[in-house]
Order: structure tokens, then C-alpha cells, then sequence
């Protein structure tokens, strides 16, 4: 009989799962879509709210992994069975059998596309908060024409909050990492001047109000409450923004060098057939219970963490990630315990309670 758990998603929900599992003593296979572990934190440099490196914590995360069999480059094309017997078919037609599978796919970013009237790929200088990261990283922030800029406009909740893309949900990460990579601009461009144009600021973990607080107060980020209706672009490349100012309910113009729209996050469902998952209309996954079965689908045995089921920081996808390990390690146990009263009540010896 197999001991084997099948987690589907290598960002760091699924690899701090797989490292608890392996000490729980199951047999796990890691199926990553893409050629490398880390989903989206592998495209980050330095994360909030401490600035730790990114490549340091998966490196972490990676060294953790205990035993795990990885499959890169694979995803899975059917879940078929029940607990504790599924049967799980790879794209590279490889049939493993598992007890338990966890569902760790994450989130997509929001098509900054959608919002013409920012000029996503229709102006030079409009880019979003995914390019900016790497900017950061190459330590290149740079407009298109190769030099620096000195006036940078950071647009929040694009794709979040806003009716008119279906996404009426906070994203949650994307105010905090607008003052985070509003400081790091500023050391990397000391004389740059940073515009956060928001509809309201929500920082919310630890430490992240006091990095708010060190934005303005040690690197002169300015905030501006307001919404941007129209971005435009000027003959020389740099843009003009139509703002509204809706602490004083008056409009603004502020001519930028960079426009940066800090894209929230969308759910992706793409299991939701196989796995025989329900998702929201935000695309997020449905778990059994909000409040106490979180990491619990609605399908039994299939269990979801990370950002697969919503917008949450690393830490949080982290912990989510080693919750899931736990509540499959007691699921597991429970069925194993209820299958061998059955057994035992079968061949009529008494109950272990
Ligand atoms: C712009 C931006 C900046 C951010 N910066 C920070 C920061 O500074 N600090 C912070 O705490 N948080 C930050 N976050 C949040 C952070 O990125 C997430 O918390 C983290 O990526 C969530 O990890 P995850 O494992 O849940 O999902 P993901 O990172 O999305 O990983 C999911 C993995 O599953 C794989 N996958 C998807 N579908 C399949 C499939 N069908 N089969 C197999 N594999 C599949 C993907 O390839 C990916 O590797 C930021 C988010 C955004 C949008
Ligand atoms: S975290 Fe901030 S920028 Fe992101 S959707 Fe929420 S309010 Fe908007």
C-alpha cells in the first residue's frame, strides 16, 4: 500500500508542505509546471518586510525538501479515485498512486492590458510592478530610452478593487510591496521623486505600517490619494496623468518619466476540472470551511494551500503550506484508524475505542 502524498505546484506553499510531509514520513512527489521550483518568488529580488533576498529563502526552502521527488516541466492531466486511493496521471503519462493530493497552483497576475486607459503596451514608459522587480534586481530602473528616471508615478489596486474587471477583492500584498520598492528606487536613484497614487493603504502584517512610516518619513515617498482616470503619453516619451484628488475632490495633472501599475492577483483554477475543485468567482479555490478547514477542499482528500485559495505574503503561504501538511498527516491518520476498526469490525474483533 502506498505512503505517498502528490503536491501540484512548486512555490513556496508546496515546498514548505512537502518538507513537513517527508517529516511526517510520507513518500511525496513534487509536480512543478514550469522548469524551475519557486513560482512567483523566484522573479523577486528583495520581498517586504524585511528585505530579505529572495533567492536565499527558496534556496532554503529547496535544501528543505527532504527526499521530495520533484517533476519539473510536468503537470497533472487526471485525478481519478477516492482518498486514500487516488490515482494520479502526469503530462508525461506517469500513474502514481497517492493517498492524499494538496493542490498548491497559486495565483496569476492581473492583465494590466484590461486597463487601456493606463497604456500597458501601448506606451514605452508604462510598465507593471512584475517589470519593475526586475529593473530592481538588475539594478537598472531605466526608462526606454535608456536613462534614468527622476519622476516615477506607482499606481495601486490595478486589476484589484475595481468592479469594471470583476475583481472586487483586495489583493493584500500590493500596497506594501508599492512602499517597498518606493524605498529601493530611492536607494538605487537617490534623487528620484516617487508619486504612490491610492485609494487607500492597506499594510497590514508586521512591520509593515512602520515600513509605510520609514517611506515617507526617511526616503520622502509622497502619497497622494487619489485615482488615476487617464494616462497619456507626450512627445518626448514621459507622461501626463489625469488624476483626481479625492481627499480635496479635485482634479490633478502630474507629469511622470515612469508609470508603474502595481497589478494585483488573480486565482487560478486551471485544476478545477481534474481535481474536481470549486472555485469562486474570483477564480480562487473554495475551501470546505472559511473559518476551521481552510486547507480542506470541498472534494475529500484534495487538499489546497498558499495562494491557491486567495492573496496572501510569502510567510503566510509559507505557514499555509506546513498547515495543509498537518491537516493531511491528521486526515490520513483519522481514515487510517476508521479503516482498520472497519477491518477489524468485519472480522468481528472489537473496536480500538
Ligand atoms: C508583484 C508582487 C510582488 C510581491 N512581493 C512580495 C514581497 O515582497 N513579500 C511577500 O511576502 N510577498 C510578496 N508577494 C506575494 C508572493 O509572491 C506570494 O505570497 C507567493 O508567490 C505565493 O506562493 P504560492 O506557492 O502560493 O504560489 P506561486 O508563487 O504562484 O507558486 C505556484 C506554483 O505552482 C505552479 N503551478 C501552477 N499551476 C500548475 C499546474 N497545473 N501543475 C503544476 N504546477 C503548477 C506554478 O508554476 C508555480 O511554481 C508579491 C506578489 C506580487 C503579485
Ligand atoms: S493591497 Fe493596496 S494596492 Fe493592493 S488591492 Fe489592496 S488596497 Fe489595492
Amino acid at each position: 500500500m502506498t505512503n505517498k502524498v502528490v503536491v501540484i505546484g512548486g512555490g513556496v506553499s508546496g515546498m514548505a508542505a512537502c518538507s513537513q510531509l517527508r517529516n511526517f514520513g510520507y513518500d511525496v512527489d513534487l509536480i512543478e509546471k514550469a522548469k524551475d521550483l519557486g513560482g512567483h518568488v523566484k522573479n523577486w529580488y528583495k520581498v517586504f518586510p524585511d528585505f530579505a533576498d529572495a533567492t536565499e529563502i527558496l534556496d532554503k526552502l529547496k535544501g528543505d525538501l527532504n527526499g521530495t521527488r520533484v517533476l519539473t516541466n510536468t503537470t497533472v492531466t487526471k485525478i481519478e479515485g477516492e482518498a486514500p486511493h487516488f490515482v494520479v496521471t502526469t503530462s508525461d503519462d506517469e500513474i502514481i498512486t497517492a493517498k492524499a493530493v494538496l493542490v498548491s497552483t497559486g495565483f496569476h497576475h492581473f492583465d494590466a492590458t484590461f486597463k487601456e486607459e493606463y497604456g500597458y503596451n501601448i506606451y514605452d514608459n508604462v510598465i507593471t510592478s512584475v517589470e519593475l522587480d526586475a529593473m530592481l534586481k538588475a539594478q537598472k530602473v531605466r526608462m526606454v530610452s535608456g536613462d534614468k528616471p527622476k519622476k516615477i508615478a506607482m499606481i495601486h489596486c490595478v486589476g484589484s478593487r475595481d468592479e469594471k474587471v470583476n475583481n472586487n477583492y483586495c489583493s493584500r500584498v500590493c500596497c506594501t510591496n508599492a512602499v517597498k520598492v518606493a524605498i529601493e528606487i530611492k536607494e538605487q536613484i537617490k534623487d528620484c521623486e516617487i508619486y504612490c497614487l491610492y485609494m487607500d493603504i492597506r499594510v497590514f502584517g508586521r512591520g509593515y505600517e512602520e515600513l509605510y512610516r520609514t517611506s515617507q518619513e526617511d526616503y520622502n515617498v509622497q502619497f497622494i490619494r487619489g485615482r488615476l482616470s487617464e494616462a497619456s503619453e507626450r512627445p518626448d516619451k514621459s507622461l501626463l496623468l489625469r488624476v483626481e484628488d479625492t481627499l480635496i475632490s479635485k482634479p490633478m495633472r502630474l507629469g511622470v518619466d515612469l508609470l508603474v501599475l502595481m497589478v494585483g492577483m488573480e486565482g487560478n483554477n486551471d485544476l478545477a476540472e481534474i481535481a474536481n475543485l470549486e472555485s469562486g468567482c474570483d477564480h480562487f479555490y473554495s475551501t470546505a470551511n472559511q473559518q476551521y478547514s481552510n486547507n480542506y477542499s470541498k472534494h475529500d482528500g484534495i487538499f489546497l494551500a498558499g495562494t491557491a485559495t486567495g492573496p496572501k505574503a510569502i510567510m503566510e503561504s509559507i505557514t499555509d503550506g506546513r498547515s495543509a501538511a498537518a491537516e493531511i498527516a491528521g486526515f490520513l491518520s483519522k481514515k487510517s484508524f476508521n479503516d482498520l476498526n472497519k477491518t477489524n469490525a468485519e472480522k468481528k474483533i472489537p473496536s480500538l475505542v
